[in-house]
């Protein structure tokens, strides 16, 4: 297995119930390890930037709308097959459907305010670091 490294966002709703603790667990239990961090109000002009590729989506609006509604809290994450180790640990975009001990099954309460976001693949995930943190100064242990 490669050792990757991944970009996730702890959603505002998720922030707003105050459960980024357990949500940091989750990762490190799961071998993840916090490699850069930064809790950010995202502006309209950054989110929607960052959700470009959903644009025509009938949702995107609200979806720019929801990810500036509050602070989220933003980390590149690293361990062996970190792209799909989080996307695991997550689970699937509607909550209702999310497995149960996913991190959606347990905090998120809809399709909208679905508490984390997480690359989806090797690309993106490059992208969205970069996005978010550029020149990133990465700290190893
Ligand atoms: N989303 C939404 N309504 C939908 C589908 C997606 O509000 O019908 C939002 C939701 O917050 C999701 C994000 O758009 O997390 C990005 O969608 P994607 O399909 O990439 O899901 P994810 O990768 O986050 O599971």
């Amino acid at each position: 297995m490669a050792i990757e490294r991944t970009l996730s966002i702890i959603k505002p709703d998720a922030v707003a119930k105050n459960v980024i603790g357990q949500i940091y667990s989750r990762f490190e239990n799961a071998g993840l390890k916090v490699i850069a961090a930064k809790m950010v109000h995202l502006s309209e002009v950054e989110a929607g930037q960052f959700y470009a590729v959903h644009k025509e989506r009938p949702f995107f609006k609200d979806l720019v709308s929801f990810m500036i509604s509050g602070p989220v809290m933003i980390q590149a994450l690293e361990g062996e097959n970190a792209i799909l180790t989080n996307r695991e640990l997550m689970g699937a975009t509607d909550p209702s459907k999310a497995e149960k001990g996913t991190i959606r099954a347990d905090f998120a309460q809809s399709i909208d305010a679905n508490a984390v976001h997480g690359s989806d693949g090797a690309d993106t995930a490059a992208a969205e670091i970069a996005f978010f943190f550029p020149g990133m100064q990465v700290y190893t242990r």
